[in-house]
């Protein structure tokens, strides 16, 4: 994978970029520019991890796509060239746009653009009616979303009174002010209002399964967070859902080798979902940025347990 640098260029500076890319008189203030960048990234150990990078980039043209938390280009790099993917049909004269990031609830995200990159996005999914990832429970067993005329139902349209949006404020407020690690308990008090599908819930679910302490972490996969993934993937790119399936991949290995009797089954099952991960990340013009995908296909035999301590989760969120 090719983790670009243009986080710290293109990101704040989008007119520094093009002007000096526009500009071979200054090609050596953009050189340095970008010596003062690599330098501030060798910093940041995590990245410098061989796992998770395999070079440094930064592609002048690509990075002035503008973001869409529905956007319609996936992109891969092979060398140093960067490929665009059309996930959707664009039609001509469309603008072409990329994501910066991964889901959030839409508060938050708005929060965050205009917090890291000075810019209100006003992408289908920010501009439009519902905020999927803030999902609750109704009594008639449909979802509730967040829409411009209230809370609504959308299987009975009921709309929530000003009494339950506070109680629904008020869970999500007190699972970000859990522990981290213990968010997941939010998750079985058969009383939370928020829906399977919120994104809160998922992500804490997500945390849980790596856990030492969560003893069932295949079947939370497979009741849980994979049906979820696969759900959300309508309001947004696949990736969550690839990279889901490759950590389910890797709870199987794991799991093979605390039940040796199983080493089979899980390795086949974890193939198979090491595969699905890759072919749909494929699908998204990103194959081989997968990281457990891209381990499978390329640097080590993960099969093997005791390659597995060269594991290091690939946390998307
Ligand atoms: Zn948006
Ligand atoms: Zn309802």
């Amino acid at each position: 994978m090719v983790r670009s640098i243009y986080d710290n260029t293109a990101f704040c500076s989008v007119k520094f970029a093009t002007e000096l890319a526009q500009n071979h008189q200054r090609d050596e203030e953009f050189s340095e520019h970008v010596k003062f960048i690599y330098e501030d990234f060798k910093e940041d150990k995590t990245l410098l991890n061989p796992y998770f990078i395999d070079g440094y980039a930064v592609f002048i043209a690509c990075s002035l796509a503008n973001h869409s938390c529905k956007e319609n280009i996936g992109w891969h790099t092979v060398g140093d060239v960067m490929y665009w993917t059309a996930l959707v049909d664009i039609p001509k004269g469309t603008e072409i746009t990329i994501s910066y990031t991964f889901p959030s609830i839409r508060p938050k995200r708005i929060q965050y653009f205009q917090d890291n990159y000075g810019f209100i996005c006003d992408c289908p999914l920010c501009s439009g009616p519902i905020d999927p990832w803030r999902a609750f429970k109704c009594s008639c067993g449909g979802i509730i979303y967040p829409e411009p005329e209230g809370y609504k139902c959308h299987s009975c349209e009921y709309i929530c009174t000003e009494e339950e949006i506070n109680q629904f404020n008020e869970e999500e407020d007190f699972i970000i002010d859990m522990e981290k690690l213990k968010r997941h308990k939010a998750y079985y008090n058969p009383l939370r209002k928020m829906h399977d599908t919120h994104l809160f819930l998922f992500k804490a679910m997500r945390k849980y399964v790596s856990l030492k302490s969560c003893p069932n972490p295949l079947e939370i996969f497979e009741q849980y967070l994979i049906p979820v993934a696969k759900y959300q993937v309508q309001f947004s790119h696949g990736r969550v859902f690839a990279a889901v399936l490759e950590q389910y991949g890797v709870a199987l290995i794991k799991y093979s080798k605390i039940m040796p009797d199983l080493y089979e089954y899980c390795k086949n099952k974890a193939l198979e979902s090491f595969q699905m991960a890759y072919d749909y990340r494929c699908s998204l013009g990103m194959g081989r940025t997968g990281y457990a995908a891209a381990v499978l296909q390329e640097h080590l035999d993960i099969l093997d347990p005791k390659n597995l301590n060269n594991f290091v989760e690939y946390d998307e969120y």
